[in-house]
């Protein structure tokens, strides 16, 4: 499997060519859906949250990873989550380990709504499916590497 920085950088890849076809689809009104929903706000959203997964949230966060360890004095917030997965396995998982890993932020972030007294309307939905899709896309470029480099090792 790749190592922390090989993942970093297949991942900032894949986001460049992602944004260039959103760039392509939207700029010259290719395609009507993605001029309606992808506005730039939008967009800044879905990189930032793909960019923060891509550091903070990688499935790799069922180790003493480099994910794991940006999160400083706060790894305590994963640390049930790197007990509870065994590496590379449910959190490697294409379904459930991106799943957990956004139900483990969403509970954190909903606890400190909560406790700031922030209240979430309507407006928020584009944004949250926005950040949400971000952090999915990089979850998955993170396992689909994972898998295409133990395949390869393994023919070679
Ligand atoms: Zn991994």
């Amino acid at each position: 499997m790749p190592g922390g920085k090989t993942h970093d950088t297949i991942n900032i890849a894949v986001l460049t060519v992602v944004l260039a076809g959103i760039f392509y689809l939207t700029m010259w009104n290719v395609n009507e859906l993605a001029v309606r929903y992808l506005d730039i706000y939008t967009i800044a959203v879905f990189s930032i949250f793909y960019l923060f997964a891509t550091f903070f949230l990688s499935p790799d966060l069922d180790i003493e990873s480099k994910p794991y360890k940006r999160w400083k004095m706060f790894r305590i917030l994963w640390w049930p989550y790197k007990v509870i997965f065994k590496h590379r396995g449910l959190s490697h998982n294409p379904i459930i380990g991106p799943l957990s890993i956004v139900i483990n932020l969403a509970l954190i972030v909903t606890l400190l709504l909560l406790l700031m007294g922030v209240e979430l309307h309507q407006g928020h939905l584009r944004f949250i499916v926005a950040a949400t899709i971000g952090m999915v896309l990089s979850m998955e470029v993170h396992i689909i590497s994972d898998f295409l480099v133990s395949k390869m090792k393994s023919i070679f």
